[in-house]
């Protein structure tokens, strides 16, 4: 376990296991429709690749960048990079590291909506109920977890830790 991570919540094994299930339940429910994964910017990426491995039907990949979030506060919200295609009448399905107040994904759902997309859902690999402020639900969640900082897994603290294998809490002394 890394220095700086004071326990581990989800170990990558359980992540695995849990974007096996996922993976069927969403290959089920698009069946025949054309699925575009929006992964977004830079925490999704672990999740998408490890979920896709397990959705066996066709789907697309695109990505944007939005917001920053700054330290442990959620900031301001912003779109950094874009969609590379045109998601008129298509199936999207935003794949997201964690939920928490939902302003993040609120904003990116209403700005996909407006483009007509077919349907806009969510699938976070975390949510954090506690934390919302925002009147929002994922369609797909793979853990809830606790109101505390975690990094790992795509998550980071400053940019730092995403490349961690497994989701852990970052001990308090490495941002107080
Ligand atoms: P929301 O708009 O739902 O408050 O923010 C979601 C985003 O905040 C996530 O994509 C993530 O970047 C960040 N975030 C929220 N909670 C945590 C956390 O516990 N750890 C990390 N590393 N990022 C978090
Ligand atoms: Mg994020």
């Amino acid at each position: 376990m890394h220095k700086d991570c004071k326990e581990i919540l989800v170990s990558g094994e359980a992540i695995t296991k849990r974007c096996e299930e996922l993976g069927a339940q969403i290959s089920k429910d698009y069946a025949g429709k054309e699925l575009i994964l929006v992964g977004l910017l830079k925490g999704s990426v672990p999740f998408l690749a490890e979920l896709s491995k397990h959705i066996d039907i066709d789907v697309y990949f695109d990505y944007m960048d939005v917001s920053s979030y700054d330290g442990v506060m959620s900031g301001n919200i912003a779109v950094l990079t874009d969609l590379t295609q045109d998601v008129a009448g298509k199936h999207i399905l935003i794949i997201e590291d964690i939920l928490d107040t939902g302003k993040t994904l609120s904003t990116v759902m209403d700005l996909l909506k407006e483009r007509d997309a077919a349907s806009v859902e969510i699938c976070t690999m975390l949510d954090k109920k506690e934390g919302r402020q925002v009147d929002i639900q994922a369609k797909y969640v793979g853990f809830d977890v606790p109101n505390v900082f975690v990094i790992g897994y795509g998550l980071d603290f400053n940019q730092k830790y995403r490349n961690l294998p497994y989701v852990g809490i970052l001990k308090e002394e490495c941002y107080m």
